[in-house]
């Protein structure tokens, strides 16, 4: 079995051109003379993914739901550590797993610059940092009253992937492959965050489910809001199910699209828009910031929709 510090200088250590010292001392140097945003989110098997669970994909995500969080702070990522727990050295399991952390390290020009590992139950545990103009961060209690409320890309198909796994919903093959693809390999939507730095003052990624997330907004920015549910954005597979009690929980509830939520001003709208052509992403126009506290989400004949108690918590 390959030792603990072959297995580091093997699969964890690579050119780290943003930092001035990589893997291998007792701490990394990194230099800038920005703003540093700070993030930290963990995977953990039985929590998070299953046993067994692709090693590529899995160490893809472990980084990409990180940059999401660079993301959703207008953050431009450029550093990341790494503390993994095995419950075993398994070659073939790393080479999988550091190649798919890799590859979207060198995607985004993050450097992995340090880290560590024990033995242990499987978690990976990733903190970023990312460089940000303080004054333009997105932050959560950016919201004000009479902006409107925007998503990237598509609400929900990570949560009907992960009713299909478990055995919730049958989904036909082709949309099996578009919901397990949202579930296991969520885009970060880190290019979105940075054009948004000066047009909108106010996001989060969407983690825990719409409601959830938007919730956070709303509580930190001491606004209410109202969304519609039929603005909501959605796939093609999850068009079929949006009426359902099972999808409309996806669309409102479900975890892990990693989409971002934003609000900007409607002066904005046209700028918003613009940014979509260019990036070649959908942003939907979903609802808008009021006075008050609150969410309320509207059927199409106005009237308020009954949402269950929305996204997930760990200590439910
Ligand atoms: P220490 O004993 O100071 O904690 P370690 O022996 O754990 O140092 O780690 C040696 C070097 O390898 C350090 O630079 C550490 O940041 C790095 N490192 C350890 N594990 C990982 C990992 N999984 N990914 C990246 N770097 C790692
Ligand atoms: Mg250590």
């Amino acid at each position: 079995m390959i030792a603990e510090f072959e297995l580091i200088a093997r699969y964890f250590t690579k050119a780290t051109p943003n930092a001035l010292l990589g893997v291998g001392d007792d701490c990394a140097l990194i230099a800038s003379g920005r703003t540093i945003a700070v993030s930290t989110d963990m995977l953990v098997e039985g929590t998070h993914f299953f046993h067994g669970d692709d090693p590529f994909l899995l160490g893809k995500k472990a980084l990409s739901v990180n940059l999401s969080d660079m993301a959703a702070m207008g953050a431009n990522p450029r550093w990341a550590t790494l503390a993994l727990s095995l419950p075993e050295a398994d070659e073939s399991w790393l080479e999988a797993f550091s190649k798919g952390f890799m590859m979207q390290a060198q995607h985004y020009e993050v450097d992995l610059v340090g880290g560590d590992t024990t033995r242990g139950g499987l978690a990976i545990c990733v903190q970023i940092m990312g460089e940000v103009d303080a004054e333009l961060a997105l932050r959560r209690s950016g919201a004000a009253v009479g902006d409107e409320i925007w998503v990237s890309g598509s609400l929900g198909d990570a949560a009907l992937g992960l009713a299909h796994l478990q055995g919730e919903i049958e989904l036909d093959e082709a949309d099996a492959v578009c919901c397990l693809k949202a579930l296991r390999d969520p885009v970060p939507r880190v290019e979105l965050g940075l054009a948004l730095c000066g047009v909108s003052k106010c996001a989060i990624d969407i983690s825990d489910g719409f409601c959830a997330d938007l919730a956070h907004i709303l509580e930190r920015s001491k606004v209410s809001a109202a969304v519609e549910f039929s603005a909501l954005p959605v796939s093609k597979t999850m068009e079929k199910y949006r009426t359902s009690p099972l999808g409309e929980r996806a669309l409102l509830s479900g975890g892990d699209d990693y989409e971002l939520c934003f609000t900007a001003s409607p002066e904005q709208a046209a700028l918003v828009e613009a940014m979509a052509r260019k990036l070649g992403t959908r942003l939907s126009r979903v609802g808008r910031i009021r006075e008050g506290e609150g969410l309320v989400v509207l059927d199409e004949a106005g009237n308020a929709k009954k949402v269950g108690d929305a996204g997930y918590e760990h200590f439910r």
